[in-house]
């Protein structure tokens, strides 16, 4: 194992090397060994990151009072908090040969000592391998929901997506709305220019969408120039002020420098209404939307 540990308690500083072992002796120290290995068995219980993470701090809390822990990896954006966040704390960035397997924090109200940061540092040696397989699985599961060409989410996770949101919403009274989105004569795109460009160019238009949409909105590429966009708690009149925007923002957008290429979009919108097979309807009536916009002239937003 290659595993660097840094750790931070109060003000102080201190750097170490994975595996370090506890001063103590020999039986004791196979005791704890066999306790390390006891922890590795029941984290590697588990795929699911956060699940992990949770597991880890509950067996830690078997040998070290603490009030909370932190982890975190910005590349896969895992940000996981269990506890409160004191504010003393140590703080450990992960690696296993040479891979980054992010930065676990443990804070508590008074600071650590000397003894319980390697007692710390022992068990963190037991959660790096179940962490690793976990983050493996973590991007196996994203590479296969997006969609590689543009990063938005792809069409195979839009139906379970939409079943969620649609139960939810009706759960708990809310609007939810569908946006059918559509690049205008996109074939002369790549007809004119080239396949390369055109790819750049719905790269550039799925960007737009994203950054003009809430963290809490979700964009799937539907299929070749079309994209979906999920609005919860958004009903008609705000999906359409949504659309419009995004309408507005691709007609301004310059999707090459070196090229006078200007790209528009069509939208058709449909909102949720009291009907039983919703996630049909509800695009079915967006594609009819979004159809009426191409007929009646494109680069414009049409509701169901
Ligand atoms: P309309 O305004 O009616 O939507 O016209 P359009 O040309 O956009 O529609 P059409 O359905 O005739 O053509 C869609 C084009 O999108 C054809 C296809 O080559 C292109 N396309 C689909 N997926 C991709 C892709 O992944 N990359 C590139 N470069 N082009 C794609
Ligand atoms: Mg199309
Ligand atoms: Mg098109």
């Amino acid at each position: 194992m290659n595993s660097r540990i840094h750790s931070i308690a109060g003000n102080r500083k201190k750097m170490t090397t994975q595996p370090s072992h506890p001063r103590i002796n020999p039986e004791s120290q196979q005791r704890f060994a066999s306790k390390v290995l006891a922890l590795t068995g029941v984290l590697q219980t588990t795929l699911e990151t956060s699940e992990l993470i949770n597991l880890f701090a509950k067996e830690l809390s078997g040998f070290v009072r603490f009030d909370g822990v932190s982890y975190q990896l910005p590349e896969l954006q895992i940000s996981i908090s269990v506890g409160s966040l004191t504010n003393h704390s140590c703080q450990y960035q992960l690696l296993v040969t040479g891979e980054a397997l992010g930065e676990i924090k443990l804070f508590r109200f008074y600071p650590f000592d000397e003894n319980e940061l390697e007692t710390v540092e022992n068990l963190i040696s037991g959660l790096l391998y179940p962490l690793r397989n976990a983050l493996l699985y973590h991007r196996a599961v994203q590479t296969a929901m997006i969609d590689p060409l543009t990063g938005v989410k792809n069409r195979s996770t839009m139906d379970d997506a939409m079943q969620r949101e649609i139960k939810l919403a009706r759960r708990h009274g809310g609007a939810l709305s569908v946006v059918l989105l559509d690049i205008d004569h996109f074939k002369r795109v790549n007809d004119d220019h080239g396949h390369l460009y055109g790819d750049q160019a719905l790269r550039a238009v799925a960007q737009c969408v994203q950054k003009t949409i809430r963290d809490s909105d979700l964009l799937f590429r539907y299929g070749g120039e079309e994209f979906m966009i999920l609005l919860s708690g958004t009903g008609s009149d705000g999906s359409a002020l949504l659309a419009e925007r995004i309408r507005q923002e691709v007609e301004n957008m310059k999707p090459f420098p070196s090229k006078d290429i200007q790209l528009t979009v069509s939208l058709g919108i449909s909102s949720l209404r009291g009907e039983p097979d919703a996630t049909e309807l509800l695009l079915e009536r967006a594609d009819a939307a979004l159809y009426r916009a191409k007929q009646e002239g494109r680069n414009r937003v049409i509701i169901a």
